[in-house]
């Protein structure tokens, strides 16, 4: 099985954002051979819970309205230089 395919991450078992792992999946219900480590943020502990799948289908967004957040996944100064951006263009 390939694992999907995401922006961030072009290789998320290099970076420990993805383990092999047979727990199942919280969203699909599945033990896909693999779950996603990197930190969550939902109303639920979701965390080493979710399969790449379903993070990359928007599945578990939608189940348990959680958002995937990965501070490498941008580099230094990327998400204040986007907030000043946006918040001066719309003065
Ligand atoms: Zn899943």
């Amino acid at each position: 099985m390939t694992l999907p395919t995401f922006r961030y991450h072009p290789d998320p078992i290099a970076n420990g954002s993805v383990i092999e792992s047979g727990a199942q999946c919280l969203s699909c219900r599945q033990q896909r051979g693999y779950i996603c480590t990197a930190p969550v943020y939902a109303e639920l502990e979701l965390d080493d819970a979710i399969c790449p799948w379903c993070i990359a289908d928007g599945s578990a967004h939608k189940k348990f309205d959680a958002t995937f957040v990965d501070s490498e996944a941008f580099p230094d100064g990327t998400p204040d230089a986007a907030v000043e951006w946006t918040t001066s263009s719309t003065k």
